[in-house]
């Protein structure tokens, strides 16, 4: 999929393994799974990639001339496999949630494609996308938000029932709600109470039933336990990783919280200004982080013991997006605030590029 004067250089892929999600699937078929898919699984062969770029176009300045474009992807690659789980970090307005809306088919992309069990999801008719959206469902930040209060649980949990399997059956929509609420401990008589009667973790947990009642390969959690008390934070990520063991669950988390992301994730993206600077696993990036940007972060972070002297700050603020000239970008985009520019910083982009091992960065200089 290319749109416009996006160059093709950049047009790769967004994918989520679909065979590697296959297999999950399959796997999770033979444990205590939600539900089932039944597809033959072969051997995954390593994805191959294409980036997503997301560009949002302005209003003209003047009549004649062309209408602006802000970057808010600039071909962001990511693979999420069977049973893994992916985190993207950085700061706000670095692309996190437009890519989360990418992937969950909310927000087509200007160029690359979104890969969802071998599809491109903005490639299928509809009746076909709505199909394949009960695959990858969505915990949202605010339990308290996202729960509608004049419904009862039952209402809630069924509702994606609704609008993407079109489930009229009411033995039926009582059982998976059931079995939705068991799989996160609650009980089925929860289904008969509204969300206020219910803690802020019981909260998230409702929440988390209601993505899983579609019985997905894949959920995309945003900043899931950013909105609860830390005694209950621990409780959640908890319950998500036993979800993952039981039901083969792949997750793609964003998140700003970096040690939620070291405790839930095997691998991390790291963005800045909607580009991935650094990716690879999460035990090698926090051990040892390539990019000024990801050491910056990491230092950033307050822990018990080190001298507050010794913790490094972010020079500046976040820029806003700007929009881009001439449709290009120039330069290292974390230049203006990195430590470590040097003159062809600012005059010519890095590429994400491999390193050691399994790892990438997008640094001059890494
Ligand atoms: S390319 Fe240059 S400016 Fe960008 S992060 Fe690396 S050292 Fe800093």
């Amino acid at each position: 999929m290319a749109v416009g004067s996006v160059p093709e250089a950049v047009a790769k892929l967004l994918e989520v393994t679909e065979q590697a999600l296959w297999n999950g699937i399959a796997q999770a078929r033979n444990g205590n799974r939600l539900g089932d898919v039944g597809h033959a699984v072969e051997e995954t062969a390593r994805p191959h990639r294409y980036g997503v770029v997301r560009d949002y176009v302005l209003p003209r300045r003047r009549l004649l001339a062309p209408a602006p474009r802000l970057r808010a992807l600039h071909g962001v690659d990511l693979a999420v496999g069977a049973g893994q789980s992916v985190a993207v970090v950085g700061e706000s307005g670095c692309g996190k949630s437009t890519l989360a809306r990418t992937v969950l088919a909310l927000e087509a992309p200007s160029a690359g494609t979104v890969r969802l069990l071998g599809r491109d999801l903005f490639a299928l008719p509809p009746a076909e996308l709505r199909a394949m959206r009960r695959h990858v469902q969505m915990v949202f930040q605010d339990p308290y938000g996202s729960l509608d209060p004049r419904r009862k649980v039952g209402w809630i949990v069924a509702e994606p029932l609704d609008a993407l399997e079109r489930v009229r059956d009411r033995g039926e929509r009582r059982e998976r709600v059931a079995e939705a609420l068991g799989s996160v401990g609650l009980k089925a008589g929860d289904a008969e109470k509204f969300p206020h009667e219910f803690s802020g973790g019981q909260r998230q947990r409702i929440a988390i039933a209601r993505a899983l009642i579609t019985r997905p390969g894949l959920i995309v959690a945003d900043e899931p336990v950013s909105a609860l008390d830390v005694s209950v934070q621990a409780q959640v990520l908890n319950l998500l990783a036993d979800l993952q063991e039981r039901l083969g669950l792949s997750y793609l988390l964003i998140s700003h919280d970096l040690a939620v992301v070291r405790h839930v994730a095997e691998e991390v993206a790291v963005m800045y200004l909607g580009r991935i600077v650094e990716q690879g696993p999460t035990s090698a990036v926090f051990a040892d982080p390539l990019h000024p940007y990801t050491k910056a972060l990491l230092e950033a972070v307050p822990r018990v013991g080190r001298a507050r002297r010794r913790r490094a700050t972010i020079a500046g603020e976040t820029p806003g997006l700007e929009p881009l000239a001439n449709g290009q970008e120039t330069g290292c985009p974390f230049a203006p605030r990195c430590p470590l520019a040097e003159a062809h910083c600012h005059a010519e982009a890095p590429a994400l590029a491999p390193r050691d091992g399994d790892r990438e960065a997008a640094c001059h200089l890494a």
